[in-house]
């Protein structure tokens, strides 16, 4: 049996009950089989792959916190640091309520890959809670950062471990935990990253995510001869990763004309309206059924629907496994030309491969979506030296990154004889780094 093989085996064996984290580490060892294969021995005897699927520290703890009636709730929580071979932990923390330990995992485990992508000096880790951000007060917000924090803090730093945002954590989540830190830990430093910007945090993080996305996708439109002039474009999800991929897409000339949340989804054919959208989802933090107040001539459906709309380039910006099979025969019937993940694995793998073997180009997310990461990373750096640099600065550094990442993916599916698969690409170019890392520093 290959080592691949042996790998996955053991993999679902040992963890059971972990679809997600499965799917992860299946469609990333598939797609290193190549590299693995020609030096299959080497790292059959370092258990170089073992030591990859396991994460290197899991902690799971409770979370007790008072609602405004005086009730105590509890709720599990996470934070499994997966690799540290090539720097601190580094990852978000997801809040919603299907959160468990697969979903936690197969977010930390592509997080590694994507942070090396980034090629700054970042490992990987994800952590989050089953909590419910919605319909909570901003008392009962704090109550539960606070408690959340105040067993995680003994396991982070700014040297160790450093978490962000994700689904469900903004800037407000956020700042209530960094304000618990500092108080707890006494010290104050860049132990978590979007923060706002009055006490460390970076210009462009809010945007990095939509933005990057958006420049990766540029650039592979551009090494495939098209671009994005005029282009219509299917988005999923109306939070932060979303609103300002759309953001971006306009101002690159093209038109959006879908977006959707948990309940339902919209269409506005003659675009969307993002200060709309904005002021439903970021200031009334409410739901999209309110967009048609806006633009009566917009369609409001309920359920899932964003990808049987005719449309240019879709990018799913929601959540794990939102694009399957059946709307990935959609978009090739309607002419799509690129799929790009704004979301972490949210086309299933069937999804992809058809998507891949209809000449549709498919950018996976660890490389698509690792412009939010990396601009945490660059937050990192401005509170290391304790400085902040300008929109423009760290705007052009992101746009930078992302485009070196389009073109290391591009190269490394070439040297292995697959151009223009990205999938294959990017698990390569991320693994290549992570890899070596690993082996100088030792059997850790
Ligand atoms: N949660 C984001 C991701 O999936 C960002 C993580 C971070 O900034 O550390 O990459």
């Amino acid at each position: 049996m290959s080592y691949v093989d042996e790998v996955i085996d053991l993999v679902v064996k040992k963890n059971p009950n972990e679809p997600e984290f499965h799917q992860a580490v299946k469609e990333v060892l598939e797609s290193l089989r190549v590299v693995i294969e020609a030096n299959e021995d080497k790292y059959r005897k370092e258990a170089l792959l073992e030591r990859l699927t396991e994460p290197e520290r899991q902690l799971l703890f409770r979370v007790p916190w008072v609602d405004d009636n005086g009730q105590v709730h509890v709720n599990k929580a996470y934070r499994v640091q997966f690799n540290s071979a090539i720097g601190p932990y580094k990852g978000g923390l997801r809040l919603h309520p299907s959160v468990n330990l697969s979903i936690i995992k197969f977010l930390g485990f592509e997080q590694i890959f994507k942070n090396s992508l980034t090629g700054l000096p970042i490992g990987g880790g994800k952590g989050g809670s089953d909590f419910d951000p919605k319909g909570k007060s901003d008392r009962e917000i704090m109550a539960f950062c606070q408690s959340f924090m105040a067993e995680l803090c003994k396991y982070i730093g700014a040297d160790t471990d450093v978490p962000a945002g994700d689904i469900g954590t903004g800037a407000r989540e956020i700042g209530y935990m960094f304000g618990q830190y500092k108080r707890i830990r006494g010290v104050f430093e860049g132990v978590l990253t979007g923060k706002g910007l009055t006490y460390g945090g970076s210009l462009v993080r809010t945007e990095a995510t939509g933005y990057g996305l958006l420049y990766f996708t540029e650039e592979m439109l551009k090494l495939a001869g098209k671009d994005m002039k005029d282009k219509v474009i299917a988005i999923s999800g109306a939070g932060n990763v979303a609103i300002y991929a759309a953001e971006k897409a306009v101002q690159m000339g093209a038109k959006v004309v879908t977006m959707s949340d948990s309940t339902g989804w919209i269409y506005d054919p003659e675009g969307i309206d993002l200060d709309a959208v904005k002021e439903i989802k970021e200031v009334k933090r409410a739901r999209l059924t309110e967009y048609k107040t806006y633009r009566p001539n917009s369609e409001y459906h309920e359920g899932a629907g964003v990808w049987s709309v005719k449309c240019d380039i879709a990018l799913p910006c929601a959540t794990q496994n939102e694009l399957h099979l059946e709307d990935a025969k959609q978009l090739v019937a309607n002419g799509c030309i690129a799929v790009a993940e704004g979301a972490n694995m949210p086309t299933t793998m069937e999804a992809t491969e058809y998507l891949q073997a209809n000449g549709v180009l498919f950018a996976p997310g660890k490389a698509s979506n690792a412009g939010g990461v990396a601009t945490s990373a660059l937050e990192m750096s401005q509170n290391s030296e304790r400085l902040s640099w300008s929109f423009e600065e760290v705007d052009a550094k992101l746009k930078n990154i992302m485009v070196n990442i389009c073109h290391n993916a591009t190269d490394a599916a070439k040297r292995y004889g697959c151009e223009g698969n990205y999938v294959v690409g990017a698990n390569i170019a991320g693994f290549e780094k992570v890899a070596a890392a690993m082996e100088a520093q030792g059997i850790v």
